[in-house]
């Protein structure tokens, strides 16, 4: 039996202005890794593709990682970082194979496609034909269109968010397939969607209403389903299917699948209020803060984070922290590579005044970079390398690329020069910060902060600052999303 596994994620951001290039899906390298070197990145680790070579490995088979390409959100994926990896996964399939398990995001906008995976599907099928089967692992934030269901045999996607259930995503999938491939089963897969766009900050696993629709997904499966599905999509990519959708595979019970799926999209219509997000004005959050006299409170920058595609950039949660006065606090992160050149210059220990932050405009909601003065002492420089604790993205390399810490006495500034959300201890314990040890940590994240600190957070401000992944949908122009949808439209 032979295999091809392969990777290709990215969750597009298409109002976001942070380019999207082949570096992007590469760690200190040109181009992502492939074979032997993308088993050894993410062998053990806590991905799908783990999963995958797991599965493979058990079952005895010959297999081929054809490519291993992850890169945090950003604007749409250039097209030839599209083509390089799309063109190494149907090569590896063109050398023939009995079965292909695809570890995907489910999101990915490309320059010339809207449904970046439906294409890749799409191309594998073309070259394999109908009957090599296709397991396909997806995040929760997929945006379902009919060419990923068309073209893939089964399909699963994470039930949880802050995702922390990617490797048994992947072992779903997989063994969807494997069972097939054995005799043992017959995948029967049935999709769908719902006009609806679910906010991100309401969509967290451990909070109704997504916690009670995730739950009925694990029942269905405990009652038989092969893998149950409900996405809630991603709402920053004004492309015509983004929202809410769902997909479940039932073993040789097409009526059954088609059944439970729309049970799932019925459940969550019926919930869609639940799903709106209501934004507290900047100052009176901050003010909110204010009276908390026990920490770490977690202060939620949440319009400008890594995960969805923010610039992380954006001053003005930060600034209104320094502008409060507010002391002990731990900030992650400014995204500012000539921040940290300049830091390094001046080396450890030096006190200088540098404008931090704000160096990428954002046409599509009209703002222009605004950096602020900061002045401060160099506490710490590294070269930003650090490897996740978990639970999510557990055992996976993070690299933030040369990175600097910036006391400004009252306020610890973690700069870095890759992107990287705060969804794990290990980013602030890597650069020297203890987490516990403060009273206010501003995170530039949504959702996936809770993965790594809700356990030692003992309360959390949400607070609207500045940026692409703005939870105010009044800021975003959606020109191609179909409608009318939920919450943009009355329904
Ligand atoms: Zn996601």
């Amino acid at each position: 039996m032979k295999l091809v596994i392969a990777q290709m994620k990215h969750e597009t951001n298409t109002y976001s202005p942070v380019p999207t290039p082949l570096a992007r899906f590469a760690t200190g390298a040109a181009v992502p890794p492939e074979g032997a070197a993308a088993v050894a990145a993410y062998r053990g680790t806590g991905a799908a593709l783990a999963a995958f070579i797991d599965l493979a490995e058990e079952a005895g088979a010959e297999y081929t990682v054809a490519i291993a390409a992850a890169a945090w959100p950003s604007g749409p994926v250039h097209d030839d970082a599209f083509e390089h990896i799309a063109g190494r996964i149907c090569a590896a399939v063109e050398r023939g194979c009995d079965a292909v398990l695809l570890d995907l995001h489910g999101a990915m906008v490309t320059q010339s496609f809207d449904d970046g995976e439906g294409e890749l599907l799409r191309r594998v099928r073309a070259i394999v034909g109908p009957d090599v089967p296709i397991g396909v692992a997806l995040d929760m934030h997929t945006n379902l269109y009919d060419a990923m269901g068309a073209n893939a045999t089964a399909i699963a996607g994470y039930q949880t968010y802050p995702h922390i259930d990617v490797y048994e995503t992947g072992l779903r999938a997989g063994k969807a397939v494997f069972a097939l491939l054995a005799g043992k089963a017959a995948p029967a897969m049935a999709w769908g969607n719902r006009p609806m766009l679910p906010h991100v900050m309401r969509q967290a696993s451990d909070d109704e209403p997504n916690r009670a629709l995730q739950t009925r997904c694990r029942e269905m499966e405990r009652e038989g389903a092969l893998a149950a599905t409900l996405f809630v999509g991603f709402p920053h990519a004004d492309i015509s299917n983004a929202g809410l959708s769902a997909v479940v595979v039932t073993d040789g019970d097409p009526a059954l699948a088609r059944r439970w799926c729309d049970e799932l999209l019925d459940a969550a219509w019926r919930e869609r209020e639940a799903f709106v997000y209501r934004v507290e004005p900047l100052a009176q959050s901050l003010a909110r803060a204010k009276e908390f006299t026990q920490g770490p409170v977690v202060l939620l920058d949440h319009y400008d984070n890594a995960a969805s595609g923010g610039t992380m950039d954006t001053m003005a949660v930060l600034g209104g922290i320094l502008d409060a006065g507010l002391e002990q606090v731990a900030a992650f992160a400014i995204h500012d590579p000539q921040a940290v050149q300049q830091m390094i210059r001046a080396g450890v220990g030096a006190e200088l005044t540098l404008p931090l932050g704000g160096k990428l405009d954002m046409p599509s909601i009209g703002r222009k970079g605004e950096p602020r003065m900061v002045t401060g002492r160099v506490k710490l420089i590294s070269d930003g390398r650090f490897r996740n604790r978990g639970p999510m993205g557990r055992g996976e390399h993070m690299d933030m690329g040369p990175t600097a810490v910036f006391d400004t006495g009252r306020v610890e500034i973690v700069v870095i020069s890759r992107h990287q959300e705060p969804n794990d201890y290990a980013c602030l314990i890597s650069v020297g910060i203890d987490p516990e040890a403060k009273r206010f940590l501003m995170l530039k994240s949504r959702v996936h902060w809770r993965a790594g600190f809700k356990p030692i957070t003992k309360a959390i401000v949400e607070c609207a600052g500045v940026g692409v992944c703005t939870s105010d949908y009044s800021m975003l122009e959606f020109r191609h999303v179909r409608r009318p949808i939920f919450p943009l439209d009355p329904i």
